[in-house]
């Protein structure tokens, strides 16, 4: 095997996956499990498959404690086709959707979602180009919404929920692609989940959609049929073809999540690598965090430096020096580190004595 360099990948998504996970599958790529094949040229109704999305299936809800009253979905296109899919079959005739707005996915789902009926912005943080995520106990959720919507963290401000509003019969919608699986969660507290597979799951290309099943009904029956939660419930995601691989991918990443010791260990480091990231931010005058301390990512930590050249040469040399992808997006400028379930405690220790290095060269 190629030598190769040892390289951080902080990227928001498509991200980081479990170095174990790509070797396993590298392993098993041209023949899987001995059928003298890869899994990628098998039938998606072979019985080979069909143990894969079983065991996976098995494996999320094993982590995240889903009961059977959930449906567990995997779909595609994406997590934006959820802010589409979501009020096509939960909206109810006169019923508002509530949405908080918290950033721009945020503000993409409601616009979908007042594509199907009446919303109504609970909370929005936009005048404060998304810092914060306000207090969700204030939030008080008129109790015939047809749902209400937040987006549990958000990616490109990297703020983050700490808790979740109370909703009563109201169904809490969450998008969770970039903190899906990061921490312990009570799923019962909600009607919908979903995530897009690229940053805590997997690759691209499957979203996973946690559903109360008494929900699926609510879908009027004009709704096309692939669009329909019920059609995907009824048929074990398999009314077409699934993504096969990416839903192995998710497969072998819950695998490796049990083997750290499920979520309660896997919150432990990400709460760790992240407050170490922060403390080095906040012992300095020459770094920034750009979200509201009180709203922080534990996933995608932002920060500026006191110019943008600063901030561009930082970019240059972080890369030079393996660390690649922490280029903010561009609608909060400086860095953004993307530290997923994936990356490794070093993967926050090298980045930190970086900055402190640049720091002391450049102040
Ligand atoms: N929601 C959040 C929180 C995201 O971070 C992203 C993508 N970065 C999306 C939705 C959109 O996901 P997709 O590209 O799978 O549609």
């Amino acid at each position: 095997m190629r030598q190769e360099k040892q390289v951080y990948n902080f990227s928001a998504g498509p991200a980081t996956l479990p170095r174990e996970v790509m070797l396993q599958a590298q392993e098993e790529f041209v023949d899987f499990r001995g059928q003298g094949f890869g899994l990628l040229e098998s039938s998606h109704r072979s019985k080979a498959f069909q143990s894969v999305i079983d065991k996976t299936e098995a494996d999320l809800r094993e982590l995240m404690g889903i009961s059977d009253d959930y449906a567990v979905l995997f779909l595609q296109g994406g997590a934006s086709l959820q802010f589409a899919m979501l009020p096509m079959n939960l909206m109810l005739e006169g019923k508002p959707a509530v949405y908080a707005d918290t950033g721009v996915w945020a503000s993409k789902a409601l616009k979908e979602g007042k594509l199907f009926g009446d919303t109504e912005v609970i909370y929005s943080g936009k005048e404060g180009n998304y810092s914060s995520i306000g207090d969700p106990h204030d939030w008080k959720v008129r109790a015939d919404a047809s749902y209400m919507y937040i987006c549990s963290n958000n990616t490109i401000f990297g703020t983050q929920y700490r808790w979740y509003p109370e909703t009563g019969e109201v169904p809490l919608v969450a998008d969770m692609s970039s903190d899906i699986l990061s921490r312990e969660i009570d799923v019962n507290q909600f009607g919908l989940i979903f995530a897009g597979a690229q940053k805590n799951l997997g690759p691209s290309g499957v979203t996973l959609v946690i559903l109360r099943k008494d929900l699926a009904e609510r879908v009027k029956a004009t709704v096309p049929t692939m669009l329909k939660y019920k059609t995907h419930m009824d048929n074990g995601s398999m009314f077409n073809t699934p993504p096969t691989f990416a839903i192995y991918m998710v497969g072998l990443v819950a695998e490796w999540l049990k083997k750290q010791g499920g979520m309660k260990a896997i919150q432990k480091l990400n709460e760790a690598k992240s407050s170490s990231l922060y403390e080095a931010i906040d012992s300095s005058e020459f770094y920034r965090g750009t979200a509201e301390p009180a709203d922080r990512s534990r996933m995608n930590v932002c920060f500026r430096l006191p110019s943008e050249e600063l901030e561009a040469k930082m970019i240059a040399e972080a890369t030079q020096a393996g660390l690649v992808g922490l280029k903010g997006h561009r609608l909060v400028g400086g860095l953004r580190a993307s530290i997923y379930n994936a990356m490794p405690l070093e993967g926050v220790s090298r980045p930190i004595d970086f900055m402190h290095e640049f720091e002391d060269k450049n102040r």
